[in-house]
């Protein structure tokens, strides 16, 4: 069945084939601007998700992907970005409408960093390669990198495409099978993606998609013997359970989880600069993203000048429908997450913190809007600024040396991004060295790239997305060493 609004079928994508779950359910999809459905897909149960490893394995097995040269791989992948490209609006429509992210941002961000990851791994596909080494023993001794074989790819709702693309990007570039979940909120890029997976000429069984309910087909991904990896994008909840029941089997987890990043802004900083930087770091996706900076930590000379400078500014932040081409704030994705932000705010008022800007939702359509918003005066302790909120609040916190402000950057369990303003040069190294993160930015936020790493330290998870290190994640050294002996007198 089609859904003729976005011309997705919504059924699962198995071994080549598209199908309904073997239950045959169905369930709807919410536009998170309006609660009303858009779209409904099949909904898998564990039998789908076996046939799913099956098929992945098969393809792994009979070396159809996996022994053809990296650089047929990478003719593939390029023409999955060229394909990303070509129906570039289709995509920025499908994944504004079901995460409610603008339009603006779809077209400029989303789609576009998609067909780049396809592009850059397209390009590492073709430089795997192992290296001589140097021994005394009488033996040619080298490593080679293989594939490890079916990997499962959980991803979450938040940047569906992006996310998806930066996990199958390069675990199909090292020439491993996929079976991709993809979070129940926003299921619908993947199955575009799946379509031209399909019309770039992937062979079947390589990329096998279904959709359902997250714990209970991802817990079954995780712990299925024929699994030999487990990629999770998600919660540092969820990345607990994983990596706990990966562990029990030995199995290699690589994850990407919750984020609450500092941006430490001293008072030498260039405030034009530092503003912008600012208010991208917290409400950019309805402030839904894992290096969202919404701890806000300010030099004291500078702390009452750019409170009232950001909480004039954020007003002007045009909040609206994402199809709206002006809006930069869409709805929260869900009523969940919107009762989940709502509740981190008053908590945040009880715990004696001044809320001066925003802290009410923004009514329209329906939909799970949410004003961005700015506490002040709250202790360090405070669930706001310890707990990653995943909406589009700010807390804002003084301090007075550069030790003060590194001991508050890193005094909550993550570890994703952090974010420095200064014009000292010497202080942005010196505090970049000094930050638990995985990426540091300075006089700047969110700047990212398929060549740059990223990923966390602490309860922000372990492993690498990007670079070349995201590529090594999708592979196993072995090594080969061959006596070479002399022949007998
Ligand atoms: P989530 O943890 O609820 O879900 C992530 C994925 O895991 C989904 O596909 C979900 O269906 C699946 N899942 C849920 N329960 C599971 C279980 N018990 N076993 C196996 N799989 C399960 O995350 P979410 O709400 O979709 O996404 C938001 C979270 O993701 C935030 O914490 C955010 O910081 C994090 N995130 C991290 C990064 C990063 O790169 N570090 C990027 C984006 C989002």
């Amino acid at each position: 069945m089609t859904t003729p609004m976005l011309g997705i079928n919504g059924q699962l994508y198995i071994g080549g084939e598209w199908q309904e779950a073997a239950s045959g359910e169905r369930r709807k999809v919410i536009a998170p601007a309006t609660a009303k459905r858009i779209a409904d897909i099949a909904w898998a149960t564990t039998a789908d998700a076996d046939r799913a490893v099956a098929q992945a394995k098969e393809a792994s097995r009979n070396g159809s992907w996996a022994d053809r040269p990296g650089r047929e791989r990478s003719r593939i992948l390029l023409k999955v970005s060229q394909l990303i490209r070509e129906r570039a609006e289709e995509l920025a429509q499908a994944e504004s409408a079901d995460v409610g992210k603008p339009i603006f941002f779809t077209r400029m961000i989303d789609v576009p960093t998609a067909a780049e990851q396809f592009e850059y791994f397209a390009a590492l596909a073709q430089t795997l390669d192992g290296s001589v080494r140097n021994t005394p023993l009488e033996a040619f001794a080298f490593t080679r990198r293989e594939p490890v074989g079916v990997v499962a790819a959980l991803t979450p709702f938040n940047f569906p495409l992006i996310l998806s693309s930066s996990k199958l990007a390069p675990a199909l570039a090292a020439g491993n099978t996929i079976v991709h979940k993809p979070a129940e909120d926003t299921p619908l890029s993947a199955i575009l993606l799946a379509q031209i997976f399909e019309d770039a000429g992937l062979p079947k069984g390589v990329y096998n998609l279904i959709t359902g309910a997250g714990a209970e087909l991802g817990e079954y991904l995780v712990q299925h013997p024929d699994v030999s990896l487990v990629a999770l994008t998600g919660s540092t909840a969820v990345g607990k359970k994983v990596s706990a029941m990966a562990g029990e089997l030995l199995k290699p987890v690589v994850t990407e989880l919750g984020g609450n990043a500092a941006h430490i802004v001293f008072a030498d900083a260039d405030v034009n600069v530092a503003v912008g930087a600012i208010i991208n770091a917290f409400v950019f996706n309805t402030g839904q993203f894992c290096m969202a900076g919404p701890r806000l930590l300010v030099e004291r000379p500078l702390l009452d000048t750019l409170v009232g400078i950001l909480s004039g500014a954020v007003g002007n932040v045009p909040i609206g429908r994402p199809s709206d081409p002006n809006t930069v704030i869409g709805p929260l994705v869900s009523e969940k997450q919107l009762r989940r932000v709502e509740a981190f705010v008053e908590k945040a008022r009880a715990q004696g913190g001044r809320v001066v800007a925003g802290g009410e939702r923004h009514d329209l359509d329906g939909g799970y809007y949410y004003k961005p918003t700015i506490i002040v005066g709250l202790p360090n302790e405070a669930e706001a600024v310890q707990e990653e909120v995943f909406g589009p609040v700010l807390t804002v916190q003084p301090f007075d040396t550069e030790e003060e402000a590194i001991a508050l950057a890193n005094s909550t369990r993550y570890g994703l991004a952090a974010g420095i303003q200064t014009t000292n040069i010497a202080r942005a190294h010196r505090v970049a060295a000094k930050l638990d993160a995985g990426i540091v930015w300075v006089n700047g936020w969110s700047l990212l790239d398929p060549a740059v790493p990223f990923g966390g330290v602490k309860s922000s998870g372990a492993g690498r997305e990007s670079g070349p290190e995201a590529l090594l994640g999708y592979t196993r050294t072995k090594s080969v060493v061959i006596a070479t002996p002399a022949p007998r007198a």
